[in-house]
């Protein structure tokens, strides 16, 4: 920790904090230093990734665009991106004014940036007892170096859905890490011996207005066991920035006293939670696996479900008619398997993939409002995989359904978040006005969706806010 005793107010400090102001102690300003120099975009060529700076606009000839809405490509197109949005598109001809950075694509496939709904970036390649016990400083530069990786797979935005996020989300946004856009929950809010409370029983009993608990100082969870005590905590996670507010609602796989079967809010805490997301303009996604942890959420108010793989079909035909988002993942078995056999978390975790492929027949049956994501957690080796993961959704939908999933659909979600959104503008989409976050694809990936599944190799370029991180024409 950095004292800052020489400083006679802190209330001054933190005045002069927000207008950018502070007189940092010497060996601070050193470190912010070095800390730059550590974090100078690497040279281009190698594998990491290179911003083609100077040009402000790029015209995108000869491609054939996926645009995140229709099951077609289109005819042979430029696209022409000016600053961070796209500024137009036609099957004729755009000359490219000075300055302009031309990519023939070669008859290629342009598409929106991926968007994963589910994610959890900081608690990809930390392990559980480091998530809550390590040192902080180490869990953000992991996760910073997953964040470029995310980024590098075409991955161009997240929703990330609990983790202390919003340090690296700000890094990003800064230009000092490579990473997607990130639209934070920040900590997931929980009750006592919910899903997220991963205290030990010595812990207990908590004193209600005690000391926090690390996991809750951190940023990662927030336990609340009244109507009160959540608004508190949605209160603090909105004011640090979070684009949408996330509770579990039932029990989880990973939590060590949280049964898969219970209720864990009252509604009267969850409609507290959704009038006070409801006053800064945005919605509560919970984690829910049953049909009673799902009906007493919509009946509070609740928008968005998490997972949903117990319910049944009256619960199904309940998200439908209330047009409730179903944000759903097809979790693969490897996840499962990273539990020990015989341990509770491996015997909760199987009865809950089980329900997988019922769900997604019921979200098809019901023609739910369905947004994709992956929920990784714990492996770098299953991140690498999220494509795949993507591409596993054909089980279920044609490869433009997975597609227009993944784009122009869990768009829609990321603006469920209305003001509260970090990124003002339209994502998912090639169209004209909207943010330019694109891949260039080698190959058409409605034919062909394995495509998505190795991105290392087809996707060419990757771009991001105008911005590109990946070129490999040029090279
Ligand atoms: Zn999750």
């Amino acid at each position: 920790m950095i004292s800052y005793s020489g400083l006679s107010n802190p209330v001054g400090f933190s005045k002069m904090r927000v207008l950018g102001r502070v007189r940092r102690p010497m060996l601070l300003v050193a470190a912010l230093t070095l800390a730059t120099l550590l974090a100078a975009p690497a040279q281009p060529g190698a594998a990491e990734p290179s911003i083609e700076a100077g040009s402000e606009a790029t015209l995108f000839q000869n491609v054939r665009i996926f645009d995140g809405k229709s099951s077609a490509l289109s005819a042979v197109a430029s696209v022409l991106v000016r600053g961070n949005s796209i500024e137009r598109i036609s099957t004729s001809p755009i000359a490219p004014g000075a300055g302009t950075l031309v990519i023939d694509g070669g008859g290629r496939t342009l598409m929106p940036g991926l968007i994963d709904a589910h994610w959890h970036a900081m608690l990809i390649r930390t392990t559980p007892g480091n998530a809550v016990f390590g040192d902080v400083g180490y869990i953000n530069l992991l996760a910073g170096a997953e964040a470029k990786d995310t980024l590098m797979r075409g991955f161009t935005t997240v929703r990330d859905v609990g983790g202390p996020v919003f340090g690296l989300k700000h890094a990003i946004d800064d230009g000092i890490v490579v990473g997607p856009r990130i639209y934070p929950s920040g900590a997931m809010i929980t009750v006592t011996s919910g899903h997220g409370d991963f205290r030990q029983l010595s812990d207990l009993p908590r004193q209600v207005g005690g000391p926090p608990t690390r996991g809750e100082l951190i940023g990662g969870m927030a336990i609340a066991d009244s109507p009160d005590e959540v608004r508190v905590r949605v209160r603090e996670q909105l004011m640090q920035g979070a684009s949408q507010i996330k509770l579990t609602a039932g029990g989880g796989v990973s939590s060590p006293f949280s049964p898969i079967d219970v209720v864990a809010f009252t509604e009267a805490e969850l409609r507290a939670a959704v009038e006070a997301a409801q006053n800064w303009g945005t919605y509560v996604t919970v984690h829910a696996f049953t049909s009673d942890a799902i009906q007493q959420a919509i009946a509070a108010g609740v928008t968005c479900i998490e997972h949903g793989f117990l319910m049944d079909d009256a619960t199904a035909k309940l998200i439908a008619s209330k047009g409730v988002w179903l944000s759903l993942q097809p979790i693969p078995k490897e996840l499962v398997q990273g539990f020990p056999v015989g341990s509770v978390q491996r015997a909760k975790a199987d009865e809950v993939w089980s329900g997988v492929a019922r769900t997604y027949e019921l979200a098809k049956k019901y023609k739910i409002k369905t947004a994709w994501g992956t929920d990784v957690l714990f492996s770098q080796a299953l991140a690498q995989q999220q494509g795949a993961i993507l591409a596993s959704l054909v089980r279920w939908y044609t490869p433009a359904e997975v597609l227009i999933m993944a784009t122009g659909t869990n768009a829609q979600l990321l603006a469920m978040s209305g003001k509260r959104s970090p990124y003002p503008g339209k994502l998912g989409v090639v169209e004209e006005g909207a943010l330019a976050d694109l891949l260039l694809v080698d190959g058409n990936p409605i034919a062909d969706i394995k495509l998505v599944a190795d991105p290392g190799k087809n996707f060419v370029l990757i771009m991001k806010d105008g911005k590109i991180y990946k070129n490999t024409l040029s090279h």
